[in-house]
């Protein structure tokens, strides 16, 4: 690799010079630097340093089975002789994606059979947006074409993501967002349920506001509601159990579709292949993409319910829809090895009846008690700690973010990579971690928290 000829700082300069990041503050990276990854095995990634990272946030999101898996470079090298590109456009295919779209619908939940492929998170909700509105214009029903997401959700950084994303400093810098989407609440009882509210009440009460924007709208016009089934970049929001089927029962009351983004919680981040699965519920779209090639290669697979893939086909004519990429025979190849990996070493089942419960618990016996620490709650290998400056009241410290911010530096500083979000720390590790590994991270996360005191 050619890096090695160069310094740390040298590839600094240069990143500096000519390499815009995501989500960055340039003038703050130009004078701090970057962190040169340049290596990664197992739950671990090094720096250009040598300094080894157990990384708690599997990347961002994906990588599932950790680093390193020999099977998924020979995979991947394997189809790139053998055909490295073709399209699936024009009555064409390749079998790589063929053979996904057959596993994808055995895993997803029963009403769920059909794949679109694309690249990234975003793309694939842009699709689904489009996808929706398509459906009720076939149905006779293009006025009902609005969208109910909620505030602080995350749907990715394109112009469809975004105006879906109920991030207010997102929205500030779109210049406008697609018309028709609404925002409602979101299920995020830490900051929003009343003093003695119930879980199962602050639950029902999150679900209403969906019912109430439906009415508001008038449910002739609506077209579907969207939502993480946890939230994740807004900060690891796990709803009451009761939300998820009170959602659907309302959708279904109203005749409004269900889209699920599962672009995090997909592929046994929660213990179950789909979060769908684990709150119970068959929604009629499921955007899913990172852990399904663990990150090893780009690919989002847009699952589709039988209701609108009856109507997409049965009433004809094109869907003008698609891209370059769209079921990329490498990239396909990659997730059908990954997913064959998780299924081999029983990953999901392992989230759901082992290191998930673990995990769980001791964020809660080790880390909850500490006086930084307003909640810590986790499902499956995905959890949050939300940093208070008073135990008591839950007063946060100002200026918002501040705080979770050194605590982030002083973690990686002491080997673990975990993320800032607001006031929230978030984890969300590769789903080789084991009890072991939980507890080397909940070591290093209480050293951080004692440094920030
Ligand atoms: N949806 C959710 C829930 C996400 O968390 C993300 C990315 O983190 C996206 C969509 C966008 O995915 P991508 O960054 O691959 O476009």
């Amino acid at each position: 690799m050619t890096y090695q000829n160069y310094s740390l700082k040298q590839l600094q300069a240069i990143d500096a010079r000519h390499h815009l990041h995501p989500f960055t503050d340039h003038k703050e990276l130009r004078d701090a630097g970057s962190r040169m990854i340049v290596r990664a095995d197992g739950p671990y990634v090094y720096d250009s340093e040598g300094n080894q990272l157990l990384d708690g946030m599997a990347g961002l999101w994906c990588v599932a089975v950790g680093y390193g898996r020999k099977e998924l470079a020979e995979v991947a090298y394997d189809q790139m002789l053998e055909l490295p590109y073709y399209n699936s456009f024009f009555k064409c295919s390749t079998p790589t994606p063929v053979l996904l779209a057959q596993k994808l619908a055995e895993l997803a939940p029963k009403s769920v059979n059909q794949v679109f492929f694309g690249s990234s998170g975003s793309e694939s909700n842009d699709t689904a947006l489009r996808l929706v509105r398509h459906f009720w214009a076939l149905e006779g029903k293009p006025e009902k074409n609005i969208v109910i997401s909620r505030r602080d959700a995350y749907h990715g950084s394109t112009v469809a993501g975004v105006s879906l994303g109920g991030m207010k400093h997102m929205h500030g810098q779109l210049g406008g967002a697609i018309p028709n989407i609404v925002h409602v609440m979101p299920p995020y009882a830490f900051e929003l349920a009343e003093p003695g509210e119930s879980d199962e009440a602050f639950g029902l009460r999150a679900a209403k506001a969906v019912e109430d924007a439906i009415i508001e709208a008038g449910p002739e016009n609506v077209a579907a509601f969207i939502g993480e089934p946890v939230m994740g970049a807004g900060g690891v929001k796990i709803p009451p159990k009761i939300y998820w089927t009170e959602i659907q029962r309302i959708c279904r009351k109203h005749d409004v579709l269900l889209m699920l983004d599962e672009v995090i919680t997909g592929y046994g981040r929660t213990g179950e292949w789909f979060a769908a699965q684990t709150y119970g519920i068959e929604p009629d779209t499921i955007t899913t993409a990172k852990a399904l090639t663990s990150g090893y290669l780009p690919l989002s697979a847009l699952l589709v319910g039988d209701r609108i893939a009856a109507t997409l086909v049965d009433k004809g004519g094109e869907f003008y829809h698609g891209y370059t990429y769209s079921g990329h025979p490498v990239a396909c190849a990659v997730g059908l090895k990954n997913l064959e990996i998780i299924e081999r070493e029983g990953l999901v089942g392992r989230v759901r009846d082992d290191t998930g419960p673990y995990f769980e618990q001791q964020l809660k016996e080790r880390i909850s008690g500490h006086p930084l620490v307003g909640e810590t709650r986790a499902i499956g290998l995905m959890g949050a700690i939300e940093i208070v400056r008073d135990k008591a009241t839950r007063e946060r410290f100002k200026p918002a973010g501040s705080a979770a911010v050194v605590i982030r530096d002083h973690a990686i500083a002491n080997g673990l990579m975990l993320r800032a979000t607001g006031d929230t720390m978030i984890l969300s590790p590769p789903l080789i971690w084991t009890r072991e590994t939980i507890d080397l991270a909940c070591d290093r996360i209480l050293k951080a928290l004692d440094l920030a005191l």
